[in-house]
């Protein structure tokens, strides 16, 4: 038998670029370990971490207060996410200057769910802003200073007709002033890869940052998903059989599924993760890790 040095990726952690998501907490109990993931994650020295805005904006209280907080507290970057559901332009207008008097830098900017919830067509609010597009043209209007992420969809919108549809509207957030699109999550990097294709072929070049979801729970995973319009491929099911009443086997699946998948986009010279981390530090913190990445001081 020979023995041969395993084959491993060389991956240089100088050159990639992440971002954590986080969502406002609910209770005193959520916010502590919001927090302590925030400081945990902290040192790895992120380009930039995000807090979601509730469907609705049920959130916008505590989204501020979160975002806030980061300022105040972190030597962290936040982007607070933005969305037009449920709200005149006037309130939405008042959240982006509270945003711009705090020293907010950078929003997420999204047209969100209908109150209805997924699937129910989306209606502006009264005198509210009509989607995203419009949404980048208010925020621009306040202050040309917000750097402005948007939302991408590698497996297309569920509300979408086709990609030629998410690609127009993508330019015309690009056109309106956003740098930098996140995609939803997906677990099949092909779905990536062919709409990078689509989208380098129209033209578009601002960075395409994949979302990366690390499975906390498999069962939430999949409904989460579903609403999402990202497909849980056979494979994906297969791996999780037979976990559901074993959470810690099911994180420990969780962080190899994740290092493969991201091995696979670093291979093929993607450089930018955006991290879904449901709040969470340790599986992030595991995969950034074998990314090669290490606390800063
Ligand atoms: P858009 O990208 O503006 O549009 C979504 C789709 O609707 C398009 O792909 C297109 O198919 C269709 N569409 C829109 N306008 C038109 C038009 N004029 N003509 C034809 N078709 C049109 N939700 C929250 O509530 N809070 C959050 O914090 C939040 N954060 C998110 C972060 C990321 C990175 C992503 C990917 C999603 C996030 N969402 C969030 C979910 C998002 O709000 C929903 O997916 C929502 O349904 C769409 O918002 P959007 O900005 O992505 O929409």
């Amino acid at each position: 038998m020979t023995f041969g040095k395993r084959k491993y990726l060389d991956v240089n952690a100088e050159q990639l670029n992440i971002s954590f998501e986080f969502f406002p907490p609910k209770t005193s109990k959520m916010e502590t370990t919001l927090w302590d993931s925030i400081r945990r994650l902290e040192p790895l020295a992120p380009k930039f971490v995000s807090v979601t805005y509730g469907a609705g904006g049920s959130t916008r209280e505590r989204t501020h207060a979160t975002v806030e907080r980061i300022v105040n507290e972190t030597k962290l970057q936040p982007a607070a996410h933005l969305t037009c559901v449920s709200a005149t332009k006037e309130d939405v207008d008042q959240v982006i200057h509270s945003y711009k008097d705090a020293g907010v830098k950078h929003i997420v900017a999204l047209r969100g769910d209908p109150p209805e919830g997924v699937g129910a067509a989306f209606r502006p609010f009264n005198n509210g802003y009509e989607g995203s597009v419009d949404l980048i043209k208010g925020i621009k209007a306040i202050s040309d200073d917000f750097e402005i992420s948007v939302s991408a969809y590698p497996e297309k919108h569920p509300d979408s007709s086709g990609f030629d549809t998410d690609i127009d509207l993508l330019k015309a957030k690009i056109d309106a002033g956003a740098t930098r699109a996140i995609t939803q999550f997906f677990f099949e990097n092909d779905h990536f890869y062919a709409f990078l294709d689509k989208v380098h072929a129209a033209g578009i070049d601002i960075p395409i940052t994949p979302g990366i979801i690390p499975i906390l729970n498999f069962k939430s995973m999949t409904k989460f998903a579903k609403a999402s319009g990202a497909t849980i491929p056979n494979w994906l099911n297969h791996r999780y059989e037979s976990l559901e009443n074993d959470p810690k086997t099911t994180q420990l699946v969780s962080t190899a599924l994740a290092v493969e998948q991201v091995m696979d986009l670093v291979e093929n010279d993607i450089t930018d993760f955006h991290f879904y981390t449901l709040n969470r530090a340790d599986l992030v913190y595991a995969i950034c890790h074998l990314l090669g990445l290490r606390p800063k001081q």
